[in-house]
């Protein structure tokens, strides 16, 4: 089958065509700037990215020259909208409606409208992103990939914040998680490059990205995870803050004249690496080489940031009891060998040991961990796009 992957943020929209078979990428891009000017890059496999500056003032523009480049003549990957079998949506919040990926259907979209509370700057644009792809081929089956679904298993204990608990019974207010496709793709992974029964199985997955999450995975279903009601909890991330006392939002209010959510826009964009490093860098790569340079903000925005994984991860071997592997991914995960080795030397106390020359290697799986480390530690490069395509294969397979 060939599946289109569609990922719709607010003025931005990722795609990638995958032919389900072979798991290749027979193209990928993204637009733009949509609604502000446009841009569209266009890349086929094995050529050289295309880039074309092209108005784009809603997301039909947008999608629609998506599947225009998919079918030019010279550099397209098919020759008629025909040729796609089906489209499958990244989607944030899924609240607790969805704990798998699903069929695109009425009652889903109403659905994702009663969740876009939650999620107000990510599933409106999800569902643009559906409504158009449904306008501009229709008949064609799409499926929706939750960010939370995955994270639908924790416990209670877990998940339930401890507020009064008509919050949650009314308003839904609880721990959803998101990064969930990353988070399910790289656990099974995990086990499969270790050679590990994943039904049996203790995992903690690190996605560290530009957003970043750390999850408990327990038997390959996940018992635990950083993130909460919104992607703003948990780690230091490159411009959020992650966990703070909640009493900030209301201190930091007064002393600046700002409700609730001017605090949260700090919080949310001023913050984390970024915040710390008095607005030198949300980029790892940029705050390493000042580090090095002797910036003792940027040297302690890191120091901050490896901390938080290590005191979670510390928890989350604690909540599971043990651990048998853990997973580094995503941007830093996967990249920032130094930020892998200062997490890890927290966990010597436990017979972990990183084997240097492993851990240099970049941009395949890798047991970075010692043959004699107590648990393996590993960089699995996530692919959300393809586990993506392989879910809407799944459930349009049945
Ligand atoms: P997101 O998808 O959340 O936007 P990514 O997973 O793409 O984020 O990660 C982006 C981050 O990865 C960048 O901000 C950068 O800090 C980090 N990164 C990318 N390459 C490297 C590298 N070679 N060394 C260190 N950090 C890197």
């Amino acid at each position: 089958m060939k599946v289109l992957v569609i990922n719709c943020g607010s003025s931005s929209l990722k795609y990638q065509v995958i032919d389900s078979d072979t798991e290749a990428v027979l193209a990928k891009g993204l637009c733009e700037r949509i609604g502000i000017d446009g841009r569209l890059v266009y890349q086929k496999a094995g050529l050289d990215k295309e880039i074309t500056e092209a108005a784009m003032p809603t997301h039909k523009e947008a999608i629609q020259m998506v599947l225009d480049a998919l079918q030019n003549e010279k550099t397209g990957v098919i020759k008629s909208l025909k040729e796609i079998d089906a489209v499958g949506h990244r989607v944030v919040h899924g609240g607790e409606k969805f704990a798998c990926s699903a069929k695109v259907d009425d009652e889903m979209i109403k659905a994702l409208e009663e969740c876009s509370g939650l999620a107000p700057l990510h599933n409106p644009a999800n569902l643009i992103g559906i409504r158009v792809c449904q306008e501009l081929m229709p008949g064609v089956p799409m499926v929706g990939c939750f960010d939370t679904a995955f994270h639908q298993t924790m416990p209670k204990k877990a998940y339930l914040y401890p507020i009064p608990i008509e919050y949650y019974e009314k308003y839904g207010i609880r721990k959803y998680g998101f990064h969930g496709t990353s988070h399910s793709f790289v656990s099974k992974e995990t086990a499969k490059f270790l050679g590990m029964d994943l039904n049996h199985s203790k995992i903690i997955v690190c996605h560290l990205g530009n957003g970043a999450s750390v999850s408990a995975v327990v038997n390959g279903k996940c018992v635990d995870t950083s993130m909460g009601l919104t992607p703003l909890a948990g780690l230091c991330m490159g411009t959020r803050s992650g966990d703070v006392d909640p009493s900030v939002v209301e201190f930091l209010g007064k002393k600046l004249n700002l409700d609730a959510s001017g605090v949260l826009q700090i919080l949310n964009k001023k913050s984390g690496v970024y915040g710390l490093s008095r607005g030198l860098s949300s980029d790892f790569r940029d705050l390493a080489s000042a580090a090095a340079d002797g910036n003792q903000d940027a040297k302690v925005a890191l120091e901050v940031f490896a901390y938080r994984v290590v005191t979670t991860i510390g928890a989350y071997i604690a909540a599971m009891n043990g651990v048998d592997a853990i997973a580094f991914t995503a941007g830093i995960g996967e990249n920032d060998k130094e930020i892998r080795k200062e997490i890890m030397s927290n966990f010597t106390y436990m017979g972990i040991q990183i084997d240097d020359e492993k851990n240099a290697v970049r941009g395949e799986n890798v047991k970075i961990s010692t043959d004699d480390s107590k648990v393996a530690v590993c960089v699995i490069p996530t692919n959300e796009e393809l586990a993506i395509c392989r879910d809407t294969v799944a459930i349009l397979k049945g």
